[in-house]
């Protein structure tokens, strides 16, 4: 049985790996991008407002505002609220660093916040446990594409007069109680890195209801500048006025008319992987060794990722993790505690035992592949190697 696995020389279920996650181009998206190629705007025209005005509308929101990277709308929200050093702003622990390097870019100091076992989302009560007179803002991260529990959040928010963000970078789509993501909190992150649900290459976007912040959203993506050189075009001005330090955080053209293109496969991307979701879910009830998270009550779900836990007392995940690879399934960890990483421990003195639920959570979740254009074979694949590994290293007692 041992030897039948792929990583003890056994012949693996697939010959090529299959990625967690990849873009779907079509030549639709390829001939949008180079008709922009052809026009008078490469960056700062019509295919960013084009893009900005249906990413709004998908998401019930009033204003977004398109910038260079997930990372840059999450940095670009912390400065919109002018959040600086001797803040304090509350992340989850279990999600990408940029999370909270939004936070240390601004000189404020992040808040780890411990999550609910059973959904891996942050926990309210965790939250409320680490307010303080510095706390300005508690960021909710859509782990997975599970919108977090956003009434108790925004109870949390009005009680303690914080603003509520969001990073909904894995949740494009989602909604929590009818409302969809980027509607909700206060501003919200998008990313469009090809494994997100649409992609722009790179490129991010920020979404609110509040016209002043969209406005300095606009500012601090153009180095601070008061008006886009468009703009001071139409009026025939020359002037331009720097109010406040502001980046380069624009996106071009090209990178907007891709997105737009595929925005409009949003609908369709997302049933995609409801559907290769139900198919592991099914599977993977009659198995022991591993389970699926838990989906709270009025979530509608992304599935920006597939995460199950490895919960047989006697396999290691990381052996089950590289026994998977090995069969050809490229399956991942998202994520490793942002607090436990070394910068985190160096110089906000975190550690170990901080978040023990994140921390026992990162030793046991496998991210599993999840994308619109994997075949119902690819998912058969999947779980046929799951299968395979877990009953080969059972074998292995
Ligand atoms: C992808 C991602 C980001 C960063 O987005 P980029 O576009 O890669 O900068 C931030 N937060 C989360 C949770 C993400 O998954």
């Amino acid at each position: 049985m041992l030897e039948s696995l792929a990583l003890y020389g056994g012949t693996p279920i697939r010959s090529t790996t299959l990625p967690y996650g990849r873009q779907w181009i079509t030549e639709e998206d390829i001939a949008a991008v180079v008709e922009v190629l052809r026009s008078d705007w490469l960056t700062t025209g019509p295919q960013v407002a084009a893009l900005e005005a249906s990413f709004a509308s998908m998401v019930g929101a009033q204003h977004a505002v398109a910038v260079s990277s997930g990372t840059a709308a999450l940095h670009t929200m912390m400065a919109a609220l002018g959040i600086t050093s001797g803040d304090e702003v509350i992340v989850p622990t279990l999600t990408f660093a940029a999370s909270a390097n939004c936070v240390a870019y601004q000189g404020a100091t992040p808040l780890f916040a411990d999550i609910d076992p059973a959904t891996l989302l942050l926990s309210p009560p965790e939250v409320e446990r680490l307010i303080s007179p510095r706390t300005r803002a508690i960021l909710a991260v859509d782990y997975a594409g599970a919108p977090c529990d956003y009434s108790a959040l925004q109870t949390l928010a009005e009680r303690y007069g914080l603003h509520l963000l969001a990073d909904g970078c894995h949740a494009l789509g989602a909604k929590r109680d009818g409302h969809p993501v980027g509607s909700i909190a206060e501003m919200t992150a998008f990313s469009l890195h090809p494994v997100k649900h649409i992609t722009a290459g790179e490129g991010g976007m920020v979404t609110t209801q509040d016209p002043i912040l969209a406005q300095h959203i606009r500012l601090f993506r153009n180095h601070g500048i008061t008006t886009d050189h468009r703009e001071r075009e139409q009026r025939k001005e020359w002037q331009y006025e720097m109010v406040e330090l502001g980046f380069n955080y624009r996106i071009t053209d090209m990178q907007c008319a891709l997105a737009l293109s595929q925005l409009r496969r949003l609908p369709d991307f997302l049933k995609r992987r409801s559907a290769i979701a139900q198919r592991y879910q099914k599977a993977f009830s009659t198995i022991s060794g591993i389970s699926p998270l838990q989906v709270p009550e009025g979530v509608d779900h992304a599935y920006h990722l597939y995460v199950v836990r490895v919960d047989s007392p006697t396999i290691d995940r990381n052996l089950f993790l590289r026994a998977l690879r090995a069969e050809g399934i490229g399956a991942n960890v998202h994520y490793w505690p942002v607090h436990l990483h070394p910068f985190y421990q160096k110089r906000y003195k975190t550690g170990p035992g901080q978040c023990p639920v994140a921390e026992a959570a990162a030793c046991c979740i496998v991210s599993l592949p999840i994308f619109p254009r994997m075949t119902d074979r690819d998912v058969d694949d999947v779980i046929t190697a799951v299968n395979k590994v877990l009953l080969g290293l059972h074998a292995r007692l």
